[in-house]
Formats: C-alpha cells, sequence, structure tokens
C-alpha cells in the first residue's frame, strides 16, 4: 500500500515534540497530582480527542450548518447533547464552548447587556475569574459586583448576597468557585434571584463530576444557566459545556456561534460524548463518592498533624490548607512539594494578609489521585509526604535539599506503582 504523505507517526516526524509529550506522560505517572481542576482523563477520551475529527469544520449546529460534509459530526454532536441532556437532566445542552471560560462569557452575551450588573464570588474568597472579576473580560464590559465569605467561619455568606441583590439588582447572579470546600446552597441562591428578578447561573466548573456522580446538590432544577467545564472531576477532554431551560435555549446557541465562537472542535465533542458516556455508567458513582472520600481522610490526616484548614474541612473534592503557621507561603510549599513530585498549588485563603502571587494558602484536589484507584487507606501516606515535604522546606526558608527530594521522589513513585494512570504508556 502507498504511504500517505504527511503519515509519520510522532516519534519519527518530530522526535523533539514527542520526546517532550513522553516526559509529560512519564511526569503525570510518577508525580501525585493535587491540582484540585485537574484530573486523568480515560484512554477513550484521549483516543477520540487525538482522532481525525480536528480535521473538520462545522459551524452552526447539527442539521443547521455552514458547511458540507456533516453526516458524522451531526449524530455525533446530537450523540454529545443528548448524553449532557440526560446526564444532568437538563432541558437544553450546548457542548461547543472550547472552554470554561468561553462558556461563562457566552451565558454573559446571552442574558446581559454590556454595562448591565452581575453579582458574583469573588476572586479571593474561592471564585472564579469570569465571575466578574476586574482584569476579566466580565469584569470590563459588565458592571460587577462581588460578595465573598464571612469572616468568622469562611462560608459564603447568603445574607450578604441578598443584601448586594436588593441593593444593586443584578440582571445575572452567578453562584460556583474554584476554590471553596464546602457545597453550594443553589434553593437559596435562587430565592435570592426571584427576589430581585435576576438570572442564576451556576458554574459547577469544579463541581461538574460530583455533581454528576450525585454526591452534590444538584444546581439544574434551580438555575437559568449552569455552565461548566468537561476536564476537571468532570474527567472529559480540556473544553466547556453549557445547559440551560429550555426558555433561554435559542440565546444562549446564539452567543456561543456567532456571538463568541467559530466552528466547533469535533475531536472534543467526541470525547465529550465519551466522558457523558463514562459519566453515565454506575461506576461513576463510585468515583465522585471517592473522591469526596479521599478529600475528607486527607483533611483529617493533615489536621491530625497540625495543618488548619480554611472552614475546617471538606465536602467536596478540594481542601485548602491554611500554611500561616508553617511559616511558609502556599507558593514557597508548592515549590518544595513540586521538586518532590508532589503537585499543588499556591492559593489566596479568605482575607489573605499575603499578596495573590504568594498567598498564605495550599489548594489541593483528589479527584486525579482518585482516578488512578486510591482510597481513604492511602490518604495517610499522602499527608505524610506532604509534611515531610512541608516540614524539611519550612526549616529551610523554603529550601529543599537535593538528597531529600531524591529520597521523597523515590517514595513517591514506589507508592504509586500499584496505581497505573489510565491512559498513559507504563
Ligand atoms: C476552571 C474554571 C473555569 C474556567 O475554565 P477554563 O477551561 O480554564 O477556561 C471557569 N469557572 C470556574 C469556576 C473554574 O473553576
Amino acid at each position: 500500500m502507498p504511504q500517505a504523505p504527511n503519515d509519520l507517526p510522532l516519534a519519527d516526524k518530530d522526535p523533539e515534540v514527542a520526546r517532550l509529550v513522553r516526559a509529560e506522560d512519564v511526569r503525570q505517572r510518577d508525580t501525585i497530582r493535587l491540582i484540585a481542576s485537574e484530573n486523568y482523563a480515560s484512554r477513550a477520551v484521549l483516543e477520540a480527542t487525538g482522532s481525525s475529527l480536528t480535521n473538520k469544520y462545522a459551524e452552526g449546529y447539527p442539521r443547521k450548518r455552514y458547511y458540507e460534509g456533516m453526516e458524522v459530526i451531526d449524530p455525533l454532536e446530537e450523540l454529545a447533547i443528548e448524553r449532557a441532556k440526560r446526564l444532568f437532566g437538563a432541558e437544553h445542552a450546548n457542548v461547543q464552548p472550547y472552554s470554561g471560560s468561553p462558556a461563562n462569557l457566552a451565558t454573559l452575551l446571552a442574558l446581559c447587556d454590556p454595562g448591565d450588573t452581575i453579582l458574583g464570588l469573588s476572586l479571593p474568597a474561592g471564585g472564579h475569574l469570569t465571575h466578574g472579576w476586574k482584569v476579566s473580560a466580565t469584569g470590563i464590559y459588565y458592571n460587577a459586583v462581588q460578595y465573598g465569605v464571612r469572616k468568622d467561619d469562611h462560608r459564603i455568606d447568603m445574607d450578604q448576597v441578598r443584601d448586594l441583590a436588593r441593593t444593586h439588582r443584578p440582571k445575572l447572579i452567578w453562584c460556583g468557585h474554584s476554590a471553596y470546600p464546602r457545597i453550594l446552597d443553589f434553593a437559596a441562591f435562587a430565592e435570592i434571584a426571584q427576589e430581585v428578578g435576576a438570572y442564576l447561573a451556576a458554574d459547577i466548573a469544579h463541581i461538574a463530576g460530583l455533581v454528576a456522580g450525585g454526591v452534590h446538590p444538584d444546581p439544574v432544577p434551580h438555575c437559568d444557566v449552569v455552565t461548566s467545564t468537561t476536564h476537571k472531576t468532570l474527567r472529559g477532554p480540556r473544553g466547556g459545556l453549557i445547559l440551560c431551560r429550555a426558555e433561554h435555549a435559542r440565546a444562549i446557541d446564539r452567543a456561543v456561534f456567532p456571538g463568541l465562537q467559530g466552528g466547533p472542535h469535533n475531536h472534543v465533542t467526541a470525547a465529550k460524548a465519551v466522558a457523558f458516556g463514562e459519566a453515565l455508567a454506575p461506576a461513576f458513582r463510585d468515583y465522585a463518592r471517592n473522591v469526596v472520600a479521599n478529600a475528607r481522610a486527607l483533611g483529617e490526616a493533615l489536621v491530625e498533624r497540625g495543618y488548619d484548614l480554611v472552614t475546617g474541612g471538606t465536602d467536596n473534592h478540594l481542601l485548602l490548607v491554611d500554611l500561616t503557621k508553617t511559616g511558609i507561603s502556599g507558593r514557597t510549599a508548592a515549590k518544595a512539594l513540586d521538586a518532590c513530585a508532589i503537585e499543588a498549588n499556591g492559593n489566596a485563603i479568605p482575607f489573605d494578609p499575603r499578596k495573590p502571587f504568594d498567598p498564605s494558602g495550599l489548594r489541593v484536589g483528589l479527584a486525579a489521585l482518585t482516578s488512578r484507584g486510591l482510597a481513604t487507606e492511602h490518604m495517610t501516606e499522602v499527608a505524610n509526604l506532604m509534611d515531610e515535604v512541608i516540614r524539611h522546606a519550612a526549616a529551610r526558608e523554603g529550601g529543599v535539599e537535593d538528597d531529600f527530594r531524591d529520597r521523597i521522589r523515590g517514595r513517591v513513585r514506589e507508592f504509586l506503582s500499584p496505581f497505573p494512570a489510565p491512559g498513559l504508556p507504563g
């Protein structure tokens, strides 16, 4: 058979890139990955993402396209939509958003006019940039008002949400977070939105897998729009998703395309369909339950070792560790941990006296480790490793000695070896 042009495997075609991709495979395999927004997508999801669907243009929606050759893309996108609706019990789904941030911007484009007032959780309190933070387009083009958490227990202050909503009469209220370890009371948000005549949008980017798995309250019955990423706890490809009530379907679809985006990324649409299918299977509920159980177990193990947790614990997949007492910042701790093959990120804590670039907290999430099959009984060792590294670094003004680093990295590799990472070569 003649060989097609441009048909060499990556390793032969571009050894330089192939080497880097392989190095990342190995890094992900040999690292305790605790970044709360990350996961291990399945081999099937990775395969769909790397398919010929990347070659196809499909501006528009199924049966209403601007290009020909849609006999595969249309049923594929319809399948993804149908599975998303079934998974979340939603009236309408748009699976085209390139990622979580454009999904949020599309929501505002659909329901608000530039200059309208929006109300969202502030970034330092655990919210997301796209909920109206000043450097984000959502804070530049909209009049953003922000709520926070209470000073005493660091929980979202629903009284403040109500007061701000009554004072500012927002067109839209966001609920959702990137660094908040407790469940959200969607019914309470809905009551406030209804009282002031605001749309309610939930952004479940972080917790979508927990919602789908039945271990976090369901926003869909309470919200006009629900946005999400597909790559965090939901464990799909890198991408976005919008669910909404039927009455907003047309506005949402028009906002995504042609309002904000061009052609959908069909290879990612295929991978989203795969991920929604995985999340519809009964095993996904076990995964979601285990994520929360692991977060709780790691939180308890850290508290036993003297660490402070924001809000004292967790209801979801993440912990926010307040490192103030240790004498090193979250960023310094994250760098020391990273040197030792333990990956987390420095994160602001509520009312953080330190700067955002060098904050007091460390954010830790359990979705990725849970996807490798780690269970609550393994969290003691994760806590031990974290604690040893943080204490070592704290005693050396953040420094990590080479032999200590090598010893911990060896222990991490050995600890993880019984838990092969999905989708990665061994
Ligand atoms: C991650 C996140 C987003 C943005 O997702 P991207 O895919 O990074 O654009 C939006 N909202 C929340 C709450 C998030 O946590």
